[in-house]
């Protein structure tokens, strides 16, 4: 049976290890066909975005920081002189000072908000204009959030204001790729342990919290994302744009 994604050309952006989000979403993706580049943001991240990639098959392992825009124009050079065209972008990264996921959102600095802000949501804009011109007719766009972005959850602050910037690029973004038959749609994912997560002071609290009071009585898993991320990158989704899809085990819909 051919797979939902045979013949797409996905570039998957936040792989850092096994943990990360973006990876079980570049699995998945390449489970059901797509050919993958993934990125790495420095030396840091590299050996361990390489060695998925070669897991992976044929995928390329390529540098690209978000704070950059020259990194994000070569990343596009790159992915032109690869591929031509490619038909998904998964954003999932983000980044703010392990200071600013404490305490009282006001004592957010002003550097440290516009840190946030530039890498969480920025990038998706600087992204979707400098990718724009190679993402093929059909192409999804897709960005990772959080609830922070429309509650006040507790120490992640900044954050949750960056994620309601990113949720509100990409209802704009989606306008803007809309007229090239590009959709653009976020996953706004229950908590899952991984490294960024766990510099959000707390943590552990917000997993047992949605583990009893969701509908489903339990967490997400990265493989739930990474199910939806197919569903969003294939044609199956081919109406959907502009969306802020949750998988978070219900928890968002549930009052007092
Ligand atoms: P993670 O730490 O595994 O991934 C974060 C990624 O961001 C890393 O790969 C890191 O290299 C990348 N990054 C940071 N600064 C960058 C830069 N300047 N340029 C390029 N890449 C940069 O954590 P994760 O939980 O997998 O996070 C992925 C996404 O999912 C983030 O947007 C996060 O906010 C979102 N999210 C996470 C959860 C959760 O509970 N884990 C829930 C909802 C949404």
């Amino acid at each position: 049976m051919p797979g939902l994604l045979d013949g797409k050309t996905a570039v998957v952006m936040g792989v850092a290890n096994r943990w990360s989000i973006a990876t079980s979403i570049a699995k998945a993706l390449h489970g059901h066909g797509a050919r993958l580049a993934l990125t790495y943001e420095g030396e840091r991240t590299k050996d361990e975005v390489e060695k998925l990639a070669r897991e992976l098959g044929q995928g390329l392992a390529l540098h690209c920081d978000v704070a950059s825009d020259d990194s994000i124009a070569s990343l596009r050079a790159v992915l032109e002189s690869e591929y031509k065209r490619i038909d998904v972008i998964v954003h999932s990264l983000a980044f703010a000072r392990k200071e600013e996921l404490a305490g009282k959102y006001f004592a957010t600095t002003r550097d440290g908000f516009r840190i946030a802000l530039d890498i969480s949501a920025y990038s998706l804009v600087a992204l979707c204009r400098e990718l724009a011109p190679i993402v093929a007719s059909g192409g999804s766009v897709m960005a990772m959030t959080y609830l922070g972005s429309v509650r006040a959850v507790s120490n992640y602050n900044v954050m949750g204001v960056a994620k309601a910037a990113l949720e509100a690029s990409v209802r704009y973004c989606a306008v803007d790729m809309g007229e090239q038959g590009v959709r653009v749609n976020a996953i706004s994912a229950g908590p899952i342990k991984t490294a960024s997560a766990r510099a959000v002071s707390g943590f552990s609290n917000i997993l047992g919290e949605v583990a009893q009071r969701a509908p489903l009585r339990r967490n997400v898993g990265a493989e739930d994302v990474g199910n939806v991320a197919v569903f969003l990158s294939s044609d199956l989704s081919s109406a959907v744009t502009g969306q802020v899809i949750y998988v978070d085990a219900g928890y968002s819909i549930v009052g007092v």
